[in-house]
C-alpha cells in the first residue's frame, strides 16, 4: 500500500528527515488518499519541536505554537515549472511576473504530542510533546484517522485503521467513553464521518455516544456548527436520524427532536415532520444554504399543530414559526449573518405558492428576493418530493410553469426591483420631490405598477403617472 504524496509534502518530510527528525503525513489526508478521495489538506506530524521546525523552513506562521503547530508555506511546484516554461517561451515580462508569484500552499506541521483535556474551543488545555509517533496516533479520535505515512516507513497503522476503512466502520481509538470524555465533539465527528463516508459506527462507540451525548452541552456553538455543516452537506444527510437516536440533537437542537416526534395525519403527507425533513434534505442539492433550509423548513410545525373539523392535522403559521426557530438555532451555533439571512428567508417563504402568471411571479421574486429565488424553486421541489404522491403531478406542473416564467423574466431582464425601475430617486428629485418618506412611497407605487405590467417600465409612462398623481 502506498500513497502519492504531493511534491511539497515530500519536500517537507525530506527536510525534516535530513535534519535528523522523523516526519509523516497523518490523519485525514492518509484516510482520504486510501479511499481515493482528494484530501482537503495535508497535515504533517513530526518529532521536531516547533522552534526546530521554524528554523528549517524559510516561511512559517505560528499557528498554534503552544499546541505544537507551525504552518509551513511552500511555493506550489507545478506553478514554478509552469512559470519557467512560460519564461522560456518569451511570454511578456508582465505575465512572467504574475506567474512567478503564485499563491502559497500551506501545510500544518505539528509536533508529536500527548493531549490533556480539550477546552470548549479548538485545542486541548494542555499538551506535552513526545518523540514517540505511537503516542501521537493514540490521541487521535478514530482508527481511520489514526494512520501515518511516509515513503520510507509506508503506512503506520497501529489501530487497524485499514481494516476499519475496508469494513466501513467508525471506531474510537482505545476506550470510546474515555475518548468522548476528553472531547465531547468527537461524538459529532463520529456521526459526521459516518455521513460523509457512508459508514457504520461500531457498537461500543455508538453506545458511548448514547451515554455521553449530554456532555455536548459543554461544546462551543462554533465547533458544533462545523460538524453539523459537514454532516448536512454530505452524501448521507439522512444520518440526522442517527444524531437523533443517539441523543445528540436532544442536546444541540431539541427542536429537531420535537419534529421527529410529531406525526402528520394529512393527505399531502406520508411521514412524521422529522422524517419529511430528512427526506427533503436528501432531495435537495448538497449546498449549505439549501440543506440547512430543508433541515429547518418545518421545524416550527410541532408548535403550530391543530386538529381541525376535517379530522386532519394542520400547522397554520408554521413557516413563520420555523423561520423564528431557524434564526434562534443558527445564532446559537454562531452562523454568519449572510447564511442566517438566506436560510431564514427561504424557510419563511418555503410554502409560498405562486400562481403561474407572470405578474405573480414578478411579485414573488420581489418579495422573496432576486438573490435567493432560484434556491426557493429548489426548496419547493425538494419539499414536494418528500410529501405523499397525492396531487404530486399537479404540484410539479404548477412549479414547472413558475420556473419557465421565471426564466423568461430573467431573459427579458424584466424589472423586479427598484434597481431596474425606469425612474430613479434622482429623476424624482428633478421633478421636485425631496428624498424621504414621500419619495419612498412613490417609488413603491411605481414598482407595483411595473410588477403588474412590465410594459409600464418606461420614463414616459411613469412620469405621466407622477403628473396625474400630483393633481
Ligand atoms: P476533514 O476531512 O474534515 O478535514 P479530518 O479527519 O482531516 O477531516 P481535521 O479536523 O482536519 O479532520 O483533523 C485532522 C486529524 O486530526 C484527524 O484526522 C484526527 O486524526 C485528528 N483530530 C482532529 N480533531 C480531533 C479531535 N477532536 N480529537 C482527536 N483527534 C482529532
Ligand atoms: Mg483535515
Amino acid at each position: 500500500m502506498t500513497i502519492n504524496l504531493p511534491e511539497s509534502v515530500k519536500k517537507i518530510i525530506a527536510i525534516l528527515k535530513q535534519a535528523g527528525y522523523d516526519a509523516y503525513a497523518v490523519g485525514g489526508c492518509v484516510r482520504d488518499s486510501l479511499l481515493d478521495r482528494e484530501p482537503d489538506d495535508w497535515d504533517i506530524t513530526t518529532s521536531a519541536l516547533p522552534e526546530q521546525v521554524k528554523q528549517l523552513f524559510k516561511r512559517t506562521i505560528d499557528t498554534g505554537i503552544k499546541h505544537g503547530t507551525v504552518t509551513v508555506l511552500m511555493k506550489p511546484d507545478s506553478m514554478k515549472a509552469y512559470a519557467r516554461q512560460h519564461v522560456k517561451e518569451h511570454i511578456k515580462e508582465q505575465n512572467a511576473k504574475e506567474l512567478s508569484s503564485p499563491a502559497w500552499e500551506t501545510y500544518e506541521v505539528t509536533t508529536y504530542r500527548i493531549d490533556g483535556e480539550y477546552e470548549d474551543s479548538r485545542h486541548p488545555k494542555e499538551v506535552s510533546f513526545t518523540d514517540n509517533l505511537m503516542e501521537d496516533l493514540k490521541r487521535r479520535d478514530f482508527t481511520i484517522n489514526a494512520m501515518a505515512f511516509n515513503e520510507e516507513a509506508g503506512i503506520v497503522d497501529a489501530f487497524s485503521g485499514m481494516e476499519d476503512l475496508k469494513k466501513g466502520i467508525i471506531r474510537a481509538v482505545g476506550n470510546p467513553e474515555e475518548r468522548f470524555t476528553e472531547d465531547a465533539l468527537r461524538m459529532m465527528r463520529a456521526v459526521r464521518f459516518a455521513a460523509q463516508l457512508g459508514y457504520e459506527i461500531e457498537e461500543e462507540t455508538k453506545k458511548a455516544i448514547k451515554k455521553l451525548a449530554y456532555t455536548l452541552k459543554n461544546i462551543s456553538g462554533e465547533r458544533i456548527q462545523t460538524e453539523l455543516v459537514k454532516l448536512v452537506m454530505s452524501n448521507h444527510p439522512e444520518q440526522m436520524r442517527l444524531l437523533y437516536t443517539t441523543g445528540v440533537t436532544g442536546i444541540i437542537m431539541p427542536e429537531f427532536d420535537l419534529a421527529m416526534e410529531t406525526e402528520q395525519n394529512h393527505p399531502h403527507h406520508c411521514y412524521s415532520v422529522g422524517e419529511h425533513i430528512i427526506h427533503s434534505m436528501e432531495a435537495v442539492d448538497n449546498q449549505k444554504v439549501l440543506r440547512l433550509t430543508m433541515l429547518f423548513h418545518d421545524i416550527g410545525k410541532p408548535l403550530k399543530h391543530t386538529v381541525e373539523a376535517d379530522g386532519y392535522d394542520h400547522f397554520h403559521g408554521h413557516a413563520e414559526k420555523s423561520a423564528d426557530i431557524a434564526r434562534d438555532i443558527l445564532k446559537r451555533l454562531k452562523f454568519d449573518n449572510d447564511t442566517i439571512d438566506r436560510v431564514t428567508r427561504l424557510v419563511l417563504y418555503h410554502d409560498y405558492k405562486i400562481e403561474p402568471e407572470k405578474k405573480y411571479v414578478r411579485r414573488a421574486i420581489h418579495k422573496i428576493g432576486e438573490d435567493i429565488f432560484p434556491d426557493y424553486l429548489q426548496v419547493q421541489r425538494a419539499d414536494i418530493a418528500a410529501q405523499s404522491d397525492y396531487m404530486r403531478k399537479e404540484k410539479l406542473e404548477r412549479l414547472e410553469a413558475v420556473e419557465r416564467l421565471y426564466e423568461e423574466i430573467i431573459r427579458n431582464q424584466e424589472c423586479v426591483s427598484l434597481k431596474t425601475l425606469a425612474l430613479k430617486g434622482d429623476d424624482l428629485m428633478e421633478e421636485g420631490i425631496k428624498p424621504g418618506r414621500e419619495m419612498g412611497i412613490i417609488l413603491k407605487e411605481m414598482l407595483e405598477l411595473v410588477l403588474e405590467d412590465n410594459t409600464r417600465n418606461n420614463r414616459k409612462f411613469l412620469l405621466e403617472y407622477l403628473k396625474n398623481r400630483n393633481n
